[in-house]
């Protein structure tokens, strides 16, 4: 299922509209986590697609928060909105929420899926990626 091509720049915006994100690129599809830094970050479950960095303007005051030795979380400061998860110099992992450009996006898998809360898994055929294998292919955090 692949979602429709949609011609850039695609626009998101945060809940209170104080921060605008421009993308002139992306890759349409969406990964979903269940680490214990998603979930209290989340609410629950977290979820991005990703754009490379050049392709991302910015515009509002963003708030960061080093989340682990090698990645930052954005979020806006007056509303709260979580806005992106980034590795350091890798592209932007954004929230589907913010865009509707999003809403066709598929869901292609979900990681820490054995972490989920019992409310918090995902309907479809996407791959379901442990917690154990997940970290044996990705830089992770110790206790996530
Ligand atoms: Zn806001
Ligand atoms: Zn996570």
């Amino acid at each position: 299922m692949a979602a429709e091509a949609t011609p850039a720049p695609a626009t998101g915006r945060c809940l209170c509209g104080a921060v605008t994100i421009t993308l002139q690129a992306w890759n349409p599809a969406i990964s979903a986590c269940h680490c214990s830094l998603c979930r209290r970050a989340g609410g629950g479950i977290m979820a991005g697609f990703e754009a490379p960095a050049d392709a991302v303007a910015v515009a509002g005051d963003v708030a960061r928060y080093r989340a682990t030795d090698f990645a930052e979380r954005a979020f806006c400061p007056r509303c709260g909105s979580n806005l992106w998860l980034r590795d350091d110099g890798g592209p932007y992992e954004l929230s589907p929420g913010l865009f509707e450009i999003a809403a066709a996006f598929p869901l292609i898998r979900e990681v820490y899926a054995d972490c989920a809360q019992r409310w918090a898994g995902l309907a479809g055929d996407h791959p379901r990626i442990t917690r154990e294998a997940y970290e044996t292919d990705n830089p992770h955090q110790e206790g996530a």
